[in-house]
């Protein structure tokens, strides 16, 4: 009989794949000898097991109740001993956190009887009936899917008439009564008596919920498998309702904001653990316990240094106080802003906790290019309309909405407005620029959700009287209404009436070199960990540029070369008409002509290009896309020809053009005459191509520079092309005085050439793949034409996890490059091997790269120093 359940004085934080990372961590908690309430998990395979079958693993549940009897044992109370019964929580949690996703079902064994024995044992009537009316209600959501709003209308009514001093526990039996009847029209039977099988229900639907619609939406945005299911932490209750000396909070180790040291957190007297997350009531700032209950306070900063000491990290926790005494409740190494990642990591190296290795370990390139995004510029900015807490930061502006399907229809960015956010919400938050909610702190539903996802989100801004049915919010007498432009704060927490002007982010004006790195925390961290990087890196990073302004660009934020010079981008604008002349060219010296007005133009952009990348190498690919990309659309000539004709005129040029595009037609150009292709078939344009360059070079070094040029072929699929190519410019860069030494190159875009690279090696001085005409090609997806056709589905059924176009698939089309790059290096030692599809800016394919071997990889300049730092990762 397989193993499914553990007690937590049996496992530890490195079994989160079995445990899930919350039991997992109660279990290291516990073995760290804290204050943990008794109680064991059922694992994740118990629940794939479930999710198979639809029914529960053989002897499940026997090897639950042993383990209740243990835990029974160790308290001395049963679950439903009528006169002291034991009171179960049954939580979900799996390998990654999901806040809020999935259920949780509290103070399970409560029932007629045993009501009766809490009531007697704690002293408090009003406390028992209140649990037992929670768990009714959470029962009745989680297992049987009621609506949280028809128990919630009763007990908001119960509120209204029972005075300041709240509901007595005469009022709170007859709600219990009012919440069996709800109960049992709603479900069709009476609330289940039995304690047992109350646990056996709570269990079955926290297996259930990690197929919940939100979990699912939550995962696929945050790519998390949907195989992996969730384990069932069951354990003794402990009860933070038990008057002013409970209560129950949340704190973070450091600020998870800004990564400023000290003890962030929220606590909320006499309430049990889901008020505070769910915002339901204000919370007190952490440093209020210290006045409510000194004893509680000072052991609660124990219990987190030494977390903190054994985590080496940044830990969140949940506890509890149940009349004076500390219960920790979860931990977990906490999520983080991206800013408050860097500082850490920065602040754990200087504390000796990590090495610098270590710290490049804890940053990611997602986050640095975050920390790219711009911010407010305040000055002349109107007065905020009102102050909340920056729980995640950025400058987001945006229209006014209330509500989930608002924000999902609405084409401009949109602000999320709400009292607070619950999962039900999250369409609406990914469909947002913003979040702002008047309710909750720093730990709330919206600002955990909205950090995780990189949302700008204030909360707790509690000005605002927010009346979403009317759809407008007010602060004082100032009326707000769905659709006007706020913008919001995600730093300071204040939020501005209209759109406030945005600046870039300091790390960004760090890295183009315009601030010192002494400048702010975050920036010195940023320094440290991206000059570590560097310094451990064997990855080059080199930019896609096509113009010196890009060159320079690049060249400021880290890129020791240009790795894709697309040449085609030369000839739009103005130059277009002389490529119109080159395809409508009557004979050869047409084309001669028409060759000879495109040449010093290439000429001078390549001077400009090698100039700003002086003594690196610059990999200039020859022409690439079909010829009639640069003339006018088949429809608009027709039109305009046919235009002239009713009027009697003769089209002229529009029909030579006209007559050209429609015998260059091809039903599928991006498979037809380009690339390599298009310089076999037009005798002259690579020529001039390479004469341009070869001349540019041998200029710059007139001028004493130290021009690297490098010349790339696209669309090679087989050596002979590439050797008919060297045979037609060989020549040419032969007969340009002064030039120096050009490396010659092709591009493995096509699966043909990855296939061959031991051949086409032997032809070519560098590869580079083309990865996106690679994965285009491989897969058989036109990458112009699958967004928005059925990637989404592909997506939502868990076909695809993520575009193969966004990260490189590392099994397919990965075969193939590493296949290219050992082939490639077999026949040719010293061959020079890079990246320039998009997946070179990529963190992931990054890695990936870096473990297949490649020499550099190649992106747009903003990416570089993301480049930069996920190659630092890769070789740690
Ligand atoms: P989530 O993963 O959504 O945070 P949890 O399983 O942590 O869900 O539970 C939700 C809330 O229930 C927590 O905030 C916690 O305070 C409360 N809770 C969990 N276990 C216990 C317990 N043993 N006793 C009292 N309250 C509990
Ligand atoms: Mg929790
Ligand atoms: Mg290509």
């Amino acid at each position: 009989m397989p193993k499914y359940v553990y007690d937590f004085i049996e496992g530890d934080r490195g079994r989160a794949d079995l445990l899930g990372g919350k039991g997992a961590n109660l279990s290291e908690m516990t073995r760290l000898g804290l204050p943990v309430p008794p109680g064991f998990t059922i694992s994740t395979d118990a629940c794939r097991a479930y999710l198979a079958t639809g029914a529960p693993p053989d002897g499940l549940f026997a090897e639950v109740n042993a383990h209740l009897r243990d835990v029974e044992a160790r308290l001395d109370r049963r679950l439903g001993d009528p006169r002291d019964p034991l009171l179960l929580a049954v939580r979900s949690g799996g390998r990654y956190s999901m806040p809020g996703m999935m259920d949780t079902v509290l103070d399970i064994g409560l029932n007629d009887s045993t009501v009766g024995g809490l009531a007697a044992h704690s002293g408090d009537a009003r406390f028992a009936w209140d649990s037992y009316r929670r768990l009714i209600q959470m029962f009745g959501r989680t297992v049987h899917g009621l609506p949280a709003e028809d128990f919630e209308r009763e007990l908001e009514a119960l509120r209204a008439t029972a005075g300041p001093a709240g509901p007595n526990a005469e009022q709170l039996r007859d709600l219990v009564e009012t919440y069996k009847k709800i109960f049992a029209a709603q479900v069709g039977h009476e609330f289940p008596q039995a304690p047992h099988e109350q646990l056996y229900l709570a269990i079955r639907s926290v297996f259930e919920s990690w197929n919940s619609q939100r979990a699912r939406l939550y995962r696929h945005q945050e790519h998390i498998p949907d195989d992996l299911g969730t384990a069932v932490n069951i354990m003794a209750m402990v009860f933070g309702n038990l008057g002013p000396n409970s209560g129950t909070g949340v704190a973070f180790t450091r600020d998870p904001a800004s990564g400023a040291p000290g003890v962030y957190g929220d606590y909320l007297a006499n309430a049990q653990g889901e008020d505070v997350v769910a915002g339901i009531r204000n919370t007190v700032g952490l440093p209020e316990l210290a006045r409510i209950d000194p004893v509680s306070y000072r052991r609660l900063l124990e219990i987190m240094a030494t977390l903190e000491r054994h985590y080496r990290d940044l830990c969140d926790i949940e506890f509890t106080i149940e009349r004076g005494r500390l219960w920790m409740l979860q931990t977990r190494v906490g999520k983080r802003t991206a800013a408050a990642a860097f500082v850490i990591a920065a602040q754990l190296v200087d504390e000796g906790l990590i090495t610098l290795d270590e710290a490049l370990h804890r940053v990611t390139g997602a986050q640095l290019a975050q920390l790219m995004f711009p911010a407010f510029d305040l000055a002349g900015a109107p007065r905020p309309l009102a102050v909340g807490l920056g729980a995640s930061p950025g400058a987001a502006v945006g229209r006014v909405v209330f509500d989930s399907a608002a924000a999902e229809a609405a084409d401009g960015p949109v602000i999320l407005v709400r009292r607070e956010t619950n999962p039900d919400d999250l369409p609406g938050m990914i469909a947002s620029a913003g979040v702002l909610t008047s309710r909750g702190g720093k730990t709330s539903h919206a600002a955990v959700v909205a950090r995780g996802m990189g949302r700008t989100c204030v909360c707790g801004a509690d000005a605002l009287r927010i009346d979403a049915e009317r759809g407008e919010f007010t602060v004082g007498d100032r009326v707000v209404r769905a659709g006007e432009v706020v913008s919001i704060d995600g730093m300071t927490g204040k939020v501005y009436p209209g759109e406030l002007p945005v600046r870039p982010s300091p790390v960004a004006r760090y890295l183009a070199g315009e601030l010192a790195p002494e400048a702010d925390p975050l920036v010195v961290a940023v320094h440290r960990l991206l000059g570590h990087a560097d310094a451990v890196r064997r990855l080059g990073v080199r930019a896609n540029a096509d113009s010196g302004a890009d060159a320079r660009l690049a060249r400021r934020l880290g890129a020791t070369g240009i790795g894709l010079c697309r040449t085609e981008h030369m000839f739009l604008g103005a130059r277009r008409e002389l490529v119109e002349r080159l395809i409508l060219a009557e004979g050869p010296d047409e084309v001669t002509a028409a060759l000879d007005a495109l040449l010093p133009l290439q000429r001078a952009d390549f001077v400009e290009i090698l100039t700003a990348m002086d003594g690196l190498p610059v990999t200039i690919r020859l022409i690439d896309p079909p010829l009639h990309e640069f003339l006018p659309p088949l429809h608009e000539l027709t039109a305009r020809v046919a235009r002239a004709e009713a009027r009697g005129e003769d089209p002229g040029r529009d029909g030579r053009l006209l007559r050209a595009v429609r015998r260059m037609h091809e039903a599928n150009p991006m498979l037809g005459l380009r690339g390599v292709r298009l310089g076999l078939m037009i005798p002259g344009l690579f020529a001039m191509q390479v004469r341009a360059i070869a001349e540019a070079a041998a200029q710059r070094r007139r001028d004493g520079g130290d021009p690297r040029p490098e010349i790339m072929v696209p669309l090679v699929g087989d050596v002979r092309e590439l050797r008919a190519v060297r045979a037609e410019i060989e020549p040419v860069l032969a007969g340009v005085p002064d030039a120096p030494e050009i490396l010659l190159g092709t591009m493995i875009e096509v699966p043909r050439a990855a296939l061959t690279a031991g051949e086409i090696a032997g032809a070519a001085h560098f590869f580079s793949f083309g990865t996106n005409d690679l994965t285009q090609t491989v897969w058989a997806f036109s990458r112009d034409d699958v967004e928005g056709s059925f990637f989404d589905a592909y997506l939502e059924r868990g076909i695809l996890e993520l575009s193969p176009f966004e990260r490189i698939d590392p099994v397919g089309v990965g075969r193939l490059v590493r296949l290219a790059v050992a082939e490639g290096r077999a026949a040719q030692p010293k061959l020079t091997i890079g990246v320039c599809g998009e997946h070179g800016g990529d963190p992931d394919s990054i890695a990936f790269f870096a473990d297949a071997g490649v020499d550099y990889v190649s992106c747009s300049p903003y990416r570089v120093p993301i480049a930069r730092l996920a190659a630092g990762r890769a070789a740690v």
